[in-house]
Formats: C-alpha cells, structure tokens, sequence
C-alpha cells in the first residue's frame, strides 16, 4: 500500500517541501589497512577508529558535514565483525562486533546519543563471502527459514542493546537483496521502519525483481514510503544516488585520464544531479541519500558511491537544498512522524 494517496501538498511538517536524509552503510568496528602501512588513514576506516584525527568518522563531520549542521544522518551498522567482500584476501583488516570493547561501545553510543544521527540496523556480518565479489550472499539472502531470520536478528539487536542501550528502531537489508522470509523477519523484530530497496531512478528500470529493486517503476509511488506487515513497518527507500554509476573508471589506473574523465562527467553528473532532486521537490517526494562511509575493500575495487568521492557533490546538493524550506531529518524521525500523523 502506498502513502502517496493520504498526503496532501506541503504536508510534511512545518510545510516543508519533502524530507532529506542521508543513509550511510556499513558504519562499523573494521578497519582494512589498504596500502599495508599500519596506521590508518580516513579511507581505509570504517568506524574502527574511533573519533580519531585519522578516522572516516571526523573526515565526514569535519570535510562534509560541517558546513551544513542542518543535516541528519542515518548509519547503517553490522552489530558484529564486517564480512570481507571475498574470502581469501591477503589484505590486513580488523573486524570486530560494536559491543566489542569500551571505546567502541562508546563510539556508537555517542553518536546514537547525538541529535543530528541515528544507528540503524544492517545486519550481523552483512553476509558471507566467496571467492569472488559477485559470490558475496548478503545477509538476507543466507537465512533458511523465517525463524532463522528471527534468531539472528534477536542476537544482532541485542549487541545494540549493549551499545548503544536501546534497540534499533530501523534498519536495512545489506546490499538490498531479500528472500520471501525477509519482510515477515522485519515485521515480527519490532521494527519500526525499515529499507527495503534503492529506487533510484525507478522510472527508467527495466527489470523488476520483489527481492531486491521491489516492483513498483512509478516515481510518484517508489519515491514515497509504503507499509508493509501486520505492524504497519515504515519502509523508507533510498532515492538518490549522486555517483554510483561511475564504477567504470576504477578500473582505469592512468590518473590524467581518470582526471579527464571526471572532469566532463561531473558536468553531466550535476545537471543530472539537479534535474532529480528538482523532479523530488516539485512532487514533495522523499530525498533520501546513498552513500558508503568508505572506499576501502579487500578486493582493492573503489566502493561506490563513498562519502570520499562524493564529497563535493554531496556539499553542492546540501548547498542547493537550503535554498528550498526542506526537512532534513533521520529515519526514525521520517517514521515517527507519518505513524503520529497517519495512523493515530
Ligand atoms: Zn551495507
């Protein structure tokens, strides 16, 4: 069922024109020490290190979000020690759960603990690797039964609990891949909201699939949330995604070429950029950002889109947002206020 139908213009609070959120992946007690040096630099941590000078964490508040306090984000968190993407690397890394130690427990907590984030669920590990990249299963894609969805979601919440003191309201499947036990495991965990799939650019998919893009291609609808469940779960989608189709030029190691390249495709990109949050404004639909709070990976291929190579970008779209009386929000928030308003 979608909500698009109950929503009137300027409905979101304060009139504003449509909710903005950033979702952040796999925040999380892992660092993978890339160039083999020892110490770790921003790109190479995902949340191992701390509120460290050297960690991804200050690099995001400091390069990025400083500027726009406004901004709220969402992180998406394996409770326990991040799959590698392929098993086998000879890669160094550190994975460990977030309730693993003192300083990570107080890492997590604070930033929970802080108006401007909230820490959501991702699963345990993610999900398990294979040899290669494209083998990797993510989390709900492994789970045999419902029950043993249920299970492991029990263990991943209480790792929170321990955390961060209280359970996650919201979550994420892990790479947006689902069974047909996943949606009954997120409505029987006491979630409140949830992430079931990236819409970006619904209108122009070609291919549906219920276990991992959903199937509605209409942008008035995939770009809204839906329910879904016999607890009414808030399903938040992703909706934007500044850089992701720009993966192919990882792969090219000459860096003039790359500079090139990036040069004339940022151009391009931001026009498309401004065209789809435009189109997201005029129908007051959901802004909601996709980003990985790292680069890094044991495979050595660039996550994309990261907050590294999206910095920039991520700033103009902040910058172009305060122009417009938006609501920059958290997921939480976003669920809290359509259950207040819709089913009270
Ligand atoms: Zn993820």
């Amino acid at each position: 069922m979608s909500l698009k139908s109950l929503y009137k213009k300027n409905e979101w609070p304060n009139n504003s024109i449509s909710p903005v959120l950033l979702f952040i992946d796999d925040l999380s007690n892992l660092w993978i020490d890339i160039n083999e040096d020892g110490e770790i630099q921003p790109e190479e941590d995902w949340g191992f290190a701390g509120f460290s000078t050297k960690g991804v964490f200050k690099f995001l508040e400091k390069e990025i979000l400083s500027d726009y306090p406004e901004v709220k984000v969402t992180f998406f968190v394996p409770a326990g020690p991040r799959e590698p993407i392929i098993k086998n690397s000879k890669i160094k890394r550190i994975a460990l759960p977030i309730n693993y130690n003192t300083k990570s427990k107080y890492f997590f907590k604070q930033i929970n603990d802080n108006q401007k984030y909230e820490i959501a669920y991702h699963g345990t590990t993610h999900g398990v690797a294979g040899f290669n990249s494209s083998n990797f299963k993510q989390e709900w894609e492994t789970f045999k039964s419902l029950n043993h969805a249920k299970e492991t979601i029990k263990l991943g919440k209480e790792i929170f609990k321990q955390t961060i003191g209280e359970y996650p309201k919201g979550g994420k499947y892990c790479g947006y891949k689902s069974n047909k036990y996943s949606d009954d495991s997120i409505d029987q965990s006491s979630f409140l909201w949830w992430c079931r799939y990236c819409q970006n650019d619904a209108v122009e998919r070609k291919i549906l699939d219920p276990f991992k893009t959903g199937i509605d291609s209409n942008p008035f609808s995939a770009y809204m949330p839906k329910i879904f469940g016999n607890n009414k779960v808030i399903d938040i989608p992703c909706t934007l995604n500044s850089v992701g189709y720009l993966n192919f030029y990882s792969k090219i190691r000459n860096k003039l070429i790359v500079d090139f390249i990036k040069k004339f495709i940022n151009i391009f990109l931001k026009m498309r950029l401004k065209r789809k949050l435009l189109f997201l404004l005029k129908h007051n639909l959901v802004i909601s950002i996709q980003e990985h709070i790292s680069p890094s990976r044991e495979d050595l291929k660039r996550q994309t889109p990261n907050i590294f190579d999206d910095k920039y970008l991520l700033k103009e779209t902040f910058a172009f947002l305060k122009n417009f009386n938006v609501w920059f929000c958290t997921g939480t928030e976003l669920a809290n206020w359509i259950k207040d308003k819709k089913f009270k």
